[in-house]
């Protein structure tokens, strides 16, 4: 399997390509501007000591300050926190918000780390990268195995070396002045994306039936605001199993069994089991991948029966599986657009911090469905006016922002 890092760059380098942008440019925002190794040693609740590895890969700052989550997770690699950077740059400049592209990660099991252990790694990651982070520098965010706590033990980490300042992290609490709707955020724009994409493709919403892998932050808000919306959940799987209900699985049910189970949903008694495998070639008007990367490739994205894929995850489809669903003339909505939701809320909050002022719920959301449609609206016209996928459109959209930024700029 080619590395992560290669395939976004290959979607890069196609735009430029189209787009015929110097090679000198191309080159400076291919790379990192900047990527950062730490050891974070953890006393154990055990009292043994552990020495975790962390990174912090700062991909492009032309367009603002760094920007993107944090992720924990046993194989957070500095390939996979370099790709993730990447699409940042690129997702932040599609959907108009004033930042960079930046991921973090911590190699670690936290399903397997107490809580304080969890703070302990927290603390020292922050503190080990503290002087590369800030309010006008880059800001992280939640990811993968991270939440809203952890970004409150991040912020008062940052806060005892250089003071209160709130700004530094998003996805916090809302009382340590996190913003409303930043939770829901990144589902409340997936199901928008759906909503949109249904008018285009004449698939009526309420309904439509809908398959989704991961139940976590992005998979449960994906599901709720789609049942609310009319549509039939018929299959969800994590990463302990799944469940299917061919006439829709009751949501609002699953969501108290998931979080009385550790949050999955595997034996929920509303349903079949159901593997991640049965989950992917489940037959389903929306297909929505919103766990892990690189879930379909060529040979199970051949077993694809959706009418259209839409990216929740980032980078679950390798671009094998886009030739392929291609070519059995499913649309793919790509993550940069689908799951920029997290990070327009993000920048909300940051807005937020920075005026020190709230703002409303309805405030939030009203910004945030203009944001998106504004991003889904450039895709669409551009992917039809140049006759090319959803992908290659966004790509377009994004490069062209960031590259003029760089120019602007001037070069050394
Ligand atoms: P999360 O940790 O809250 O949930 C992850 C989910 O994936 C869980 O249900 C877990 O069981 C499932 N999972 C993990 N490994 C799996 C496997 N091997 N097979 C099947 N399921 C598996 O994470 P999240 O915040 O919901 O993020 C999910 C995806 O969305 C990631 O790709 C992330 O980068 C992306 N994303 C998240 C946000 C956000 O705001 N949280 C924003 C943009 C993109």
């Amino acid at each position: 399997m080619p590395q992560a890092f290669d395939t976004v760059t290959e979607f890069f380098e196609h735009a430029c390509r189209r787009l015929a942008v110097s090679m000198e440019i191309c080159e400076i925002v291919r790379t990192p501007d900047r990527e950062m190794r730490v050891e974070v040693p953890v006393r154990m609740d055990n009292g043994q000591l552990k020495v975790f590895i962390g990174y912090r890969v700062q991909h492009n700052g032309a367009r603002g300050p760094y920007k993107g989550g944090i992720r924990y997770h046993q194989e957070a690699d500095v390939d996979e926190v370099r790709t993730l950077s990447a699409l940042m740059t690129w997702k932040t400049a599609l959907v108009g918000v004033p930042f960079g592209g930046a991921k973090g990660g911590v190699q670690c099991d936290p399903t397997t780390m107490s809580k304080t252990e969890l703070q302990r790694l927290t603390r020292g990651f922050t503190r080990a990268i503290s002087h590369i982070i800030g309010v006008n520098r880059d800001i992280p965010a939640p990811d993968v195995g991270t939440n809203a706590q952890t970004m409150a033990w991040m912020m008062a980490a940052y806060a005892e070396e250089h003071g209160y300042n709130p700004g530094v992290v998003t996805g916090k609490p809302v009382e340590l002045g996190g913003s409303l709707g930043r939770e829901e955020a990144t589902g409340f724009g997936v199901a928008l994306m759906v909503g949109l994409a249904s008018k285009d493709l004449s698939i009526s919403l309420a309904g439509s039936t809908v398959a989704i892998q991961g139940f976590g932050n992005v998979g449960s808000y994906t599901a709720k605001y789609l049942h609310e919306h009319g549509c039939h959940i018929v299959g969800i799987a994590d990463v302990k199993g799944g469940v299917y209900n061919a006439k829709g699985l009751e949501i609002p049910a699953l969501l108290v069994y998931a979080l009385q189970h550790s949050g999955s949903v595997a034996g929920f008694p509303g349903g079949e089991p159901l593997t991640n495998d049965e989950l992917l070639a489940l037959p389903c008007d929306w297909l929505i991948p919103a766990a892990l990367g690189s879930v379909l490739r060529a040979d199970n994205a051949a077993k694809v029966h959706a009418r259209c894929v839409v990216e929740a995850a980032n980078h679950p489809l390798e671009p094998d599986a886009d030739l392929v669903l291609a070519a059995k003339g499913i649309p793919v909505l790509p993550d940069l657009l689908v799951n920029a939701g997290g990070v327009t809320v993000s920048y909300f909050e940051w807005v937020q911090n920075v005026q020190r002022f709230s703002w409303d719920l309805e405030r939030v959301n009203n910004e945030l469905t203009n944001y998106m449609q504004r991003a889904y609206r450039a895709v669409t016209n551009r992917a039809r006016a140049e006759r090319i996928s959803h992908r290659e459109a966004a790509y377009l959209v994004a490069v062209e922002r960031v590259v003029s930024a760089v120019q602007l700029q001037g070069l050394p």
